[in-house]
């Protein structure tokens, strides 16, 4: 095990009185854990709900803007917000007015509400991409995507950058291993080999990209324009323009995937950067927190994709589900673009989140460790290396699971919640300076702990 200027002893000590204080004081968590366990596998809704870093799960009460209380009746300050999910703070008043409107008016028929010409006009104006089609997790909107992108192609294969997260899409547990493309271990009940259609190189190398693309068979390239889900990768300065250039010359497309780099402003990386992808998409947070998603189109795709259904014969598509674009969805959308993911809303959030920034390095450079801070627009995360990582490789060999799960609990038993699995910060419009200010310092109180 890495030391990263850890003293390990004194770590997992920590982490033991850490678990010990957890269990004692959550008693009806507890209590419900057990209950649960009769009926749920794993004991919990959904299996990764049992990973984070607690002895058992932590049964929520209730959730509003940057807190939430457990069943217990502690508060905590919520800087994973569902882990962008609830981006924009849990339950915002604009979108549950919408919602209990919206109730009484129906939930889902299957057919557009009024709502859809707005939404559809609001997010062309924001992304910069006039056509637009809805799913109801961000899961669906790369999977239908990138079905999109093949019918209107005919081309079978996609490329993806090691490391990367896209949602539960079949298609993307792809990893480079010895620069060998190899399908995912963990993935479950795969029965064809995932290899065959999916290519797969490193995050910020044109020659590799180029290189896999020049075959001419490659349906999409489907990126976050900064990885953020195996700790996050920035790309190079001006790595984006020369990688479109690469991508248009063997008539591949663009999907950029803004699901959590929506953290860069109201038009995403892809606004603030001025990308040109040929497709758009953006779930967790659109909707206030409601399941919902989008997927935009250029112009000349938009063509193409459907001139491909028009083509196509009738029947299924493969693209859609019978909930997708409900009513109640697309009320909290608009809502939610309209009045909660604001500019105004942005601005602070980015004052804040460069506050957060600095009180992190601040703390890590008091206690000399070998250790960064990277933030893109209201996200921030701490990572174990001094020197950011390139690529998907050099960001997986950072990752230390039990000291994110020593830290995390440190943070939890003092009522601050942080992401699961990597160590992502989010703040919201109702965070505060203060709450900040909480969070640097308790950081710091637990890596002195553990010095
Ligand atoms: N895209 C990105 C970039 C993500 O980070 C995630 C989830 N972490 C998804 C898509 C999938 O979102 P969901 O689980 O809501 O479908």
């Amino acid at each position: 095990m890495t030391s990263v200027g850890i003293n390990w002893d004194k770590a997992r000590q920590l982490f033991e009185a850490e678990k010990a204080s957890f269990a004692s004081r959550m008693q009806k968590s507890k209590a419900l854990s057990q209950e649960t366990a009769k009926h749920l596998m794993f004991g919990v809704p959904l299996h990764w709900m049992n990973d984070w870093s607690t002895p058992f799960s932590l049964f929520v009460s209730h959730a509003k803007g940057a807190r939430f209380t457990d069943v217990d009746g502690h508060d905590y300050v919520d800087f994973c917000l569902g882990d962008t999910g609830a981006m924009f703070g849990h339950a915002p008043e604009p979108v549950a007015k919408a919602l209990i409107a919206q109730a009484e008016k129906g939930f889902t028929t299957m057919l557009p509400s009024e709502d859809a010409a707005w939404v559809g006009a609001e997010l062309a104006r924001r992304f910069g991409l006039p056509f637009w089609q809805f799913a109801m997790t961000a899961t669906d909107a790369n999977r239908f995507a990138i079905r999109w992108a093949r019918a209107a192609t005919g081309r079978s294969k996609i490329l993806i950058f090691n490391g990367c997260y896209h949602g539960t899409v079949d298609d993307v547990f792809v990893d480079l291993i010895d620069g060998v493309p190899t399908q995912r271990d963990s993935l479950l009940g795969q029965v064809y080999d995932l290899t065959q259609f999916t290519k797969v190189v490193e995050f910020n190398d044109l020659a590799a990209l180029e290189e896999a693309l020049s075959a001419g068979d490659v349906a999409c390239v489907l990126a976050e324009p900064a990885m953020t889900n195996i700790g996050m990768v920035l790309p190079k300065d001006g790595y984006w323009q020369k990688a479109q250039n690469i991508i248009k010359k063997y008539g591949s497309l663009l999907l950029i995937d803004e699901t959590h780099t929506i953290s860069t402003g109201p038009g995403g990386y892809t606004k603030a950067y001025g990308l040109q992808p040929d497709m758009l998409v953006v779930g967790k947070p659109v909707g206030g927190g409601v399941p919902c998603a989008v997927y935009g189109f250029s112009q000349a795709l938009a063509n193409q994709a459907e001139a491909a259904k028009r083509n196509a014969p009738t029947g299924h598509s493969g693209i859609g589900t019978t909930l997708t674009a409900n009513m109640l969805a697309m009320s909290a959308m608009r809502a939610n673009l309209e009045f909660v993911m604001t500019d105004a809303a942005y601005e602070y959030m980015f004052t804040l989140a460069t506050r957060l920034e600095k009180g992190l390095n601040q703390a890590i450079k008091n206690h000399n460790l070998p250790w960064c801070v990277t933030q893109i627009g209201a996200r921030t995360e701490f990572q174990f290396t001094d020197t950011p990582p390139k690529n998907g490789s050099e960001a997986d060999k950072i990752l230390i699971p039990e000291l994110e799960h020593i830290i995390h609990l440190y943070l939890l038993n003092r009522g601050l919640l942080i992401t699961p699995f990597h160590n992502m910060i989010l703040v919201c419009p109702d965070t505060t300076e203060h709450d900040v200010d909480r969070l640097t310092q308790t950081f710091e109180e637990c890596i002195s702990a553990i010095c």
